[in-house]
């Protein structure tokens, strides 16, 4: 009798909002892990009431990077920019939720933390774009692609938040 009570209330809410769910890939750079700043990053998310859904810490290999970064491989940073992504641990997540890749664009703030308003990640924690703290999806397409790229299939979880229908009607 509960889980029947339980369906009728969850399920709608559920589906609704299945086909607009996207995912966007999260990383916390060499530097936001150096400086502790991994609590922070993740903690703006959960607030905001996106879905963890895939996390690690990893030592990124320099094929992975180029990979990551290959549309900026003519650009003259291109070589620091994967000597900094390679530097280090990064820390991998993907977010999921209804509108999570332009939002956590929002969060992240501009490529260059100076420019970046304050209240965003980039705005409130850094001051360079050579050291930028974080990296987010530029749009749900490269969120699929940046997400099997650096996660394998088993790494990444399939769960329903207890907050989910206190979050989206
Ligand atoms: P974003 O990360 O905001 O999507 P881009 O895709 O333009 O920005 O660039 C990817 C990353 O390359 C940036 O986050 C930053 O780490 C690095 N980068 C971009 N432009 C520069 C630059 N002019 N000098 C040094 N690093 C840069």
């Amino acid at each position: 009798r509960a889980s029947k009570s339980t369906h009728r209330i969850f399920l709608p809410h559920l589906v609704a909002s299945l086909e607009q769910v996207e995912q966007s890939y999260i990383m916390v750079k060499p530097d936001g892990v150096q400086r502790g700043l991994v609590g922070e990053v993740i903690s703006r998310f959960e607030r905001k009431g996106f879905k963890l859904t895939g996390l690690k810490l990893f030592q990124c290999p320099k094929e992975l990077a180029e990979e990551h970064y290959k549309d900026l491989k003519a650009k003259s940073f291109y070589p620091t920019l994967i000597d900094y992504i390679t530097s280090g641990p990064v820390v991998c997540m993907v977010w999921e939720g209804v509108g999570v890749v332009a939002s956590a664009r929002k969060l992240i703030g501009s490529t260059n933390p100076l420019q970046a308003e304050p209240g965003t990640i980039r705005g409130d924690l850094a001051v360079q774009t050579g050291r930028n703290v974080i990296h987010g999806s530029d749009s749900p397409e490269n969120g699929k692609r940046e997400t099997a790229l650096w996660f394998k299939e088993g790494e990444l979880c399939e769960w329903t938040p207890a907050q989910a229908p206190w979050l989206m009607e």
